[in-house]
């Protein structure tokens, strides 16, 4: 018996439903600066000092006072010699210091000379060949950070600057969300995982899983501890089961496939039997069917089967969903507006998600197959191009890109 579908809801609206259901997890963890990486922090980074903490050389040369340099040709005698690391003393009246890159300014020297512009005489001394402007080739301390300052706010993800700029200020460790477990598995019949059947033996109707793997990926990149349940039937049982053992001890219980409302679609009735669940038509493509309910304590995310829909569900929806659980504050990819070197003539209903590429003029190219089963599309592309419900395209508008780059960061 076929249910009736439930109405179709805008993507915007959608997403803010489903954010509004996700509570950040209260547990933090300090990691190693080291591991880091993608992780989200859950405090300030306030710099306890100065970077660079002392006003420094950008330049292999010679430290000097511009007031003794009237003109190009002055000798002065080298008093000391600083390399980077080392304590500079105040440079001597009449003299020039020996200097080198990262080497601290010595206390009255206003400009570094580069070498380049100096020659060094058989007495010892230097002659300077040029005349300094006021505080040339100085980094000046505090340039990059200032003591006292936030210079990575909780909320924010870390990607290897910001691991950089963490161990600039010191911080061996720093204070993380810690990673939301996933359980994932996929649901149908048909599916085979890679591996268990060669190519030339595979049944008819059958097909190999391929969103395990993709959804896997983008959970580890997202941060998150995956539970891999593998493939689990078209039967109300074993997806009783597969949720039952999933909602144990995870945050958010990920499926592929079955929330249409077909009779082999299991999902709908097994999720509200444990917990509760609101499916949903989202009026976008590739997509649509999308499901958010509980289990226990348990989420539950019921993505399309199609592989592209799933794909593109998880990335719009998923990803920030997955964002707010670890308490980003920016769960909106950055995107671009670009002109389309395509034409699109005719319009759907649905918001579109069309798998594009930049192109070397500047432009956004599409990929000839936009149906939602070409996972083909998925690696050529380099984004999304978001087209609204009703939109046509000219070649040479400007359309809004998505890049990939930013939605699998
Ligand atoms: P469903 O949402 O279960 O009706 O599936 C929609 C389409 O996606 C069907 O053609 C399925 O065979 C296909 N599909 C479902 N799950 C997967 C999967 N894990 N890998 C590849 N294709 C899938
Ligand atoms: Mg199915």
């Amino acid at each position: 018996m076929n249910t009736p579908r439930p109405p179709l809801r805008n993507l915007d609206d959608a997403l803010a439903d489903l954010l509004a259901r996700a509570q950040p997890l209260a547990d933090t963890e300090s990691v190693s600066t080291f591991e880091a990486d993608g992780r989200v922090l859950a405090e300030d980074l306030v710099s306890a000092l100065q970077v660079p903490p002392q006003d420094n050389s950008s330049m292999d040369g010679y430290a000097v006072r511009r007031a003794e340099i009237a003109d190009e040709g002055v000798p002065l005698p080298v008093s000391q010699r600083i390399p980077a690391g080392a304590a500079a003393q105040p440079l001597q009246p009449g003299t020039a210091a020996r200097i080198f890159t990262g080497a601290t300014v010595p206390a009255g020297a206003d400009a570094i000379v580069m070498q380049e512009d100096t020659e060094a005489l058989e007495d010892g001394r230097v002659r300077i060949l040029r005349v300094p402007s006021e505080g040339q080739w100085i980094r000046r301390s505090g340039e990059d950070i200032t003591r006292g300052s936030t210079v990575l706010a909780r909320g924010e993800r870390l990607g290897p600057a910001a691991l950089g700029l963490a161990a600039s200020i010191g911080r061996d460790s720093v204070q993380v969300a810690r990673r939301p477990r996933v359980a994932l598995f996929s649901t149908g019949d048909e599916l085979v995982m890679p591996g268990a059947v060669a190519p030339e033996a595979m049944k008819p109707g059958a097909i190999y899983n391929s969103n395990r793997f993709f959804l896997r990926s983008l959970l580890l990149r997202m941060g998150c501890e995956v539970r891999d349940l593998g493939i689990v039937p078209d039967r109300r049982d074993a997806t009783l089961d597969a949720l039952r053992e999933a909602a144990r001890d995870n945050d958010l219980i990920l499926t592929s496939g079955g929330v249409s409302v077909g009779e082999e679609d299991h999902i709908k009735p097994a999720v509200q039997q444990l917990g509760s669940l609101d499916l949903w038509q989202i009026s976008m493509k590739p997509g649509k069917p999308f499901a958010h309910g509980r289990v226990g304590d348990a989420h539950f995310i019921g993505l399309p089967g199609n592989p592209v829909s799933s794909f593109v569900t998880f990335l719009l929806l998923v990803r920030p969903f997955l964002l707010k659980l670890q308490g980003a504050t920016r769960l909106e990819p950055r995107e671009v507006q670009l002109p389309a070197h395509f034409d699109w003539p005719r319009a759907d209903k649905r918001r579109e998600f069309l798998r594009a590429r930049r192109d070397a003029q500047g432009g956004v190219a599409l990929f000839p197959n936009q149906s939602s089963g070409v996972l083909t599309s998925t690696v050529w592309a380099d984004g999304l191009v978001d087209v609204a419900g009703g939109q046509v395209i000219a070649r040479g508008e400007r359309v809004r890109f998505l890049p990939l780059a930013e939605l699998l960061a």
